[in-house]
């Protein structure tokens, strides 16, 4: 089955706003009709209107990093799902940055999750072990613990939804996972998708890599049969890098 692969550009905390604008405007130049794959921009919260305006009617679309788990209400500082989709159509949800800076539980990115698919929006979910758990053996344990936990109150995924596997060890470290250590996680996700939905829900899901991403280590990533594209942090604030990373996995996806 062939699925549409996903890039997304985290930002972080980067950028201010004549640097976001403009990068935005670069991305619009050098992306905007590249075939065969679903770009996702995520800018830091405050240039998501400007994000909104500057790509608007162009094939990219603007995500979120983050969302607050509750519709609205007294949560000073927070975005709800509500909010956020009068301008975006992506979210991040459960980034490693989440779980372990802020310390994001499990239970957390459920109920993010959650709200995000409530409201119609398209979360990139993002899994993954940290290095003592990979060289423990726990690798296959902590997915599925985070996935059945992310899964645990729904009745199926939407059409096309998107994780991110994404190795904590990897990711603004340089340490980019082999192409056989990230198919094999991604193989394992798409399994765990199985047992929990079904296969063709499992084989309708697109999974992405992520961790340290570069135009040179994408190449071998994004021709692994399980790999549906890259989440890309530092690479996607250099238009370039980011525009090279995008040709390369709309090229792996026309083979
Ligand atoms: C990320 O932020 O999801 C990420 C993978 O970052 P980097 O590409 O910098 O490792």
């Amino acid at each position: 089955m062939s699925r549409t692969p996903v890039v997304g550009g985290n930002w972080k905390l980067n950028t201010n706003r004549q640097q976001a604008r403009a990068l935005l405007t670069a991305l619009r130049a050098s992306l905007d009709g590249l075939g065969g794959v679903e770009l996702v921009v995520c800018p830091p919260a405050p240039w998501l209107g400007d994000a909104s305006d500057l790509l608007d009617g162009s094939s990219l679309s603007v995500g979120a990093q983050n969302v607050h788990a509750e519709p609205a209400g007294a949560f000073t500082g927070e975005q709800s799902a509500a909010i956020l989709a009068g301008t975006v159509s992506h979210v991040i949800v459960g980034h490693s940055e989440r779980r372990h800076v802020f310390g994001e539980s499990d239970e957390t990115v459920a109920a993010k999750l959650r709200s995000v698919l409530d409201a119609g929006l398209r979360p990139l979910l993002a899994v993954g072990e940290l290095q003592e758990e990979r060289e423990a053996g726990w690798t296959a344990a902590v997915l599925r613990r985070q996935l059945t936990s992310a899964f645990e109150a729904l009745d199926g995924l939407p059409e096309g939804f998107v994780v991110a596997y994404e190795p904590v060890w990897a990711i603004g470290t340089g340490l980019t996972a082999t192409p056989e250590i990230a198919q094999e996680a991604c193989a394992q996700v798409r399994s765990m998708i199985e047992e929990r939905f079904d296969a063709t829900t499992a084989e309708a899901t697109r999974i992405q890599y992520g961790g340290s991403v570069t135009p040179g280590s994408v190449v071998q990533l994004a021709a692994q049969p399980d790999i549906d594209g890259a989440l890309v942090g530092g690479a996607s604030l250099d238009a370039d890098s980011f525009t090279a990373i995008c040709s390369a996995v709309a090229e792996a996806a026309a083979r």
